[in-house]
């Protein structure tokens, strides 16, 4: 007879959830807000995974994200083909600051043709030899209009502030570990007016 095994079974880890950050057409404003959560990073990240971001090695956006956190709005054909990308694979998407949520800056240039617009930055206001060359290799392509991140694909959190204050990205990171939503994280912010918005 087979002798029963004594062994005592391993206790699974909890996973952590997974967290993203994503960087589409904007000033990374809304990145540096992520970091000014300072020393609280290090408490965000015992309690989640990051796992893709410019402030992390990974260069490929993995197959299952529980939350994303999007900066800048969609403004070339690279930036479309990754919001489209990160939305198939991400749990909860939320468009972050400002530029995700209305396009804000990167939008002003929607009232003008792209190639007015190249011609603005490459000739009008160039100098010096390379004057007048467009560039069109190893850039990404224009779209004719700038959108907001919600246009293109559907957003789970909107995110305002230019940028959102590190306390409330905090607030909403704290929130996610402690099995809330981030969206209720993000209207307790809204009730106590801890957000901000471009100009103000
Ligand atoms: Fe920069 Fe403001 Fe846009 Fe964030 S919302 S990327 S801070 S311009």
């Amino acid at each position: 007879m087979a002798r029963a095994d004594k062994r005592t079974p391993i206790a699974e880890t909890p996973m952590k959830p997974t967290l993203a950050t994503v960087w589409l057409d904007g000033c990374s404003g809304c990145h540096m807000s992520v970091l000014d959560m300072d020393e609280r990073i290090l408490e965000v990240l015992s309690g989640m995974n990051l796992v893709y971001s410019p402030l992390v090695d990974a260069k490929a956006f993995p197959e299952h994200v529980d939350l994303t956190l999007v900066e800048g709005s969609v403004s070339s054909e690279d930036d479309l083909h990754k919001i489209r990308l990160v939305r198939e694979r991400t749990k909860t998407l939320v468009a972050l600051g400002d530029c995700a949520v209305t396009s804000n800056v990167p939008g002003m240039r929607n009232p003008y043709l792209v190639k007015d617009v190249l011609d603005r930055a490459y000739t009008e206001n160039a100098d010096g030899p390379r004057k007048g060359e467009i560039p069109t290799a190893g850039v990404p392509r224009l779209l004719p209009w700038v959108r907001p991140v919600h246009e293109i694909v559907k957003v789970d959190v909107f995110l305002p502030g230019c940028p959102p204050p590190a306390d409330v990205i905090y607030q909403m990171l704290c929130a996610m570990t402690q099995g809330d939503s981030a969206e209720t994280a993000v209207r307790m912010a809204e009730a106590v007016g801890s957000l901000s918005r471009f100009g103000k």
